[in-house]
């Protein structure tokens, strides 16, 4: 989501003439646009934000000016903070007010002082950003249509970071996969924190489920593929499930975090769900979809975790069988409840669950890449490669695949047969006398 943010926040800036640069040191405005989800995220900022001040200062020497923006979750969570401890900051901005940036960005530069936007603003940051710009542009691309969440797990900081869920209008989400599509997109990934919560107004004057909306982005042409994450195992309704098997244009991908094996683990964690909850969600997104990829997030050591509920941890990651998953050690983030809850694991047992659980997902994710080897596969070529001549693309199942081409192939899907899958990576040859997908051009 960061990635999709700071894209919109260099847009909403181009119309002041700003533009990317390749070279942070000599960048007029510098943005860290931050993410507090990693442990001691804040620290990280405050480090990286050293750096960018002895910048400052050099510019400074010669007679140039640099303004220093901290957007993103620790912007939100810190606040002006960030300006007492780093007071070569010239702008604060909250996830929920990078609409306004460029308006603090023009204040900043001309009053010289410092600019804080962390309140959650009433109006819709979405409806106040510039149209996204007819240039050329990515393969793939990601679309915010979902942000913040109602849920508050007690470990995570999203519902205090980016708020209350909130679901864009269906017909603006549709406006800008059409310009995304006219500009070369092939592939949408739409993105919130709690995606399948979608519940945006639709043109018809009713609230659309995320089932409707990725119907309706299914008919733009040009639109080969579609994807969504990150999903909560309580909002995975019969509809959306029955996507996976009625729409082929929903790629066999679905990434829906468990957490922790144990009934006991999930209510301290309050995720209002059980493992029979969540084991009856993938039976049925299988029975829709035999293929499908299936990923997950796990967290090992919450505070009261015994070396039982570890076990059903790992027995329900066994059961699963993902293709693969994101693993963390818990770790407390302030604020949050369960920062304040006593029985904390000792660092080292967190280290061997987070060892043996990940030593089981690679064995499975391996499994599945070799599943692959000898398959013929769709590939979205988004890139070139490395090495010359190679190009870089990803399977419907999300895995990156590297085959020889030429780069005008780049924006294609291809026909692949899979050769061999490497640790991080699979390798095919293009289908020979395979006849390219051209992309249908969208009506916009
Ligand atoms: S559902 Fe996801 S985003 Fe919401 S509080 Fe839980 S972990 Fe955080």
């Amino acid at each position: 989501m960061n990635q999709y943010d700071s894209e919109r926040m260099a847009e909403a800036l181009a119309a002041q003439g700003y533009a990317l640069t390749a070279d942070a040191a000599e960048a007029d405005l510098v943005i860290l646009n931050t993410c507090h989800i990693r442990e001691k995220a804040a620290e990280k900022v405050y480090s990286e934000l050293g750096r960018v001040r002895l910048n400052k200062e050099r510019r400074r020497r010669e007679g140039r000016d640099t303004l220093i923006a901290v957007a993103g979750c620790v912007a939100q969570a810190e606040g002006a903070e960030i300006m007492a401890r780093a007071p070569a900051v010239d702008i604060v901005v909250g996830p929920q007010s990078y609409h306004r940036l460029a308006a603090l960005v023009a204040k900043a530069s001309t009053t010289g002082k410092g600019q804080v936007a962390t309140e959650f603003p009433a109006e819709d940051k979405f409806a106040h950003l510039p149209a996204r710009p007819q240039r050329k542009g990515q393969v793939s691309a990601f679309v915010t249509v979902q942000e913040g969440c109602d849920k508050f797990c007690t470990f995570c900081v999203v519902p205090y970071t980016r708020g209350a869920e909130f679901s864009r209008d269906a017909a603006e989400i549709v406006g800008e996969v059409e310009r995304l599509a006219a500009r070369g997109a092939r592939e949408i990934t739409l993105l919130g924190q709690n995606v399948n919560a979608y519940h945006g107004g639709g043109p018809d004057g009713r609230p659309w489920t995320l089932a409707r909306l990725l119907r309706r982005l299914a008919q733009i042409p040009s639109i080969d593929r579609l994807r969504y994450t990150t999903s909560h195992p309580l909002d995975m309704d019969d509809e959306l499930i029955a996507l996976f098997g009625d729409e082929p244009k929903l790629m066999p991908y679905l990434h829906l975090p468990f957490q922790a094996g144990s009934d006991r683990i999930l209510k301290a964690m309050n995720r209002k769900h059980s493992i029979a909850d969540y084991e009856k969600v993938i039976a049925k997104v299988r029975a829709a979809r035999p293929d499908i990829a299936l990923s997950t997030d796990i967290i090992v050591g919450f505070p009261g975790e015994t070396d039982r509920d570890f076990e059903a941890t790992m027995a329900l990651a066994a059961r699963a069988n993902f293709a693969q998953a994101f693993t963390f050690k818990y770790s407390a983030r302030p604020g949050t409840p369960a920062a304040g809850l006593e029985r904390q694991v000792p660092e080292q047992v967190k280290r061997e669950r987070l060892y043996a659980v990940q030593s089981l997902i690679d064995e499975q994710r391996r499994a599945f890449d070799r599943a692959t080897v000898g398959q013929c596969l769709d590939v979205l070529l988004e890139g070139s490669g490395r090495k010359p001549g190679q190009l870089y693309g990803r399977s419907p199942y999300l895995q990156a695949v590297h085959v020889e081409g030429p780069e005008g192939l780049i924006g294609r899907i291809a026909a692949v047969d899979i050769l061999a899958s490497s640790p991080n990576s699979l390798t095919g040859v293009i289908k020979s006398g395979f006849e390219w997908h051209e992309p249908v051009q969208a009506a916009v």
